[in-house]
């Protein structure tokens, strides 16, 4: 029998559509009291499950789910002074709540990154209904470095593509062409029109 391969709490029942009118919602944080809350004024867009060892995810979970929403769009509305940056010198700064660990939000100052303007969420910390579901699977093949099973990955990739989950191994080709634009523009390679 084939074993269970649990995805993320989010989608592993299948997911749901996004709300048409859908314009929002506020995350919290888990601790029982004083929770960390970030208002989003926005829907929510390439939100995918993410294997990376960087990427904030539930107990037992094998992939994140993150999306972005401008950062314009975000604000910290309180208990603001319990989050702290967990790693200063990774590009993405990753706000979390120094009680319960959960990640609030993710920015990227440098002006010049492709990603620059965005912030990353975790829908999943919203009791809104109505968020646009995860598109495709990042960063499969890294949930080996958090210890997943190498033996399990044909199983792990299976159950992905069921879901309506494509798996890559980096980002969604589209993802990955935005990166590659932003980058040859930098260079000149590009034209800026
Ligand atoms: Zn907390
Ligand atoms: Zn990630």
């Amino acid at each position: 029998m084939a074993k269970t391969i649990s995805i993320h709490p989010a989608v592993d029942q299948g997911m749901k559509p996004a709300a048409a009118t859908f314009a929002g919602g506020t995350l919290v944080c888990h601790c029982p009291d004083s929770k960390v809350a970030v208002v989003i004024e926005s829907q929510c867009a390439h939100n995918h499950v993410c294997g990376c060892t960087k990427c904030w995810k539930p107990a037992g979970a094998l992939f994140s789910q993150v999306a972005v929403v401008p950062r314009s769009k975000l604000r910290v509305t309180a208990n603001e002074d319990k989050l702290a940056v967990v790693d200063p010198n990774a590009v993405i700064k990753r706000h979390a709540c120094k009680n319960c660990r959960v990640h609030m939000y993710a920015r990227i100052e440098n002006e010049k990154h492709p990603f620059f303007g965005l912030d990353f969420i975790h829908t999943e910390l919203s009791s809104n209904e109505g968020w646009a579901p995860p598109e495709f699977a990042a960063f499969v093949s890294s949930i080996i470095e958090s210890g997943a099973n190498p033996d399990d990955m044909s199983a792990v990739r299976a159950k992905l593509k069921d879901l309506g989950l494509e798996p890559y191994d980096c980002l969604s080709p589209g993802l990955m062409d935005a990166i590659a634009a932003h980058t040859a523009k930098a260079a000149g390679v590009l034209s800026r029109a």
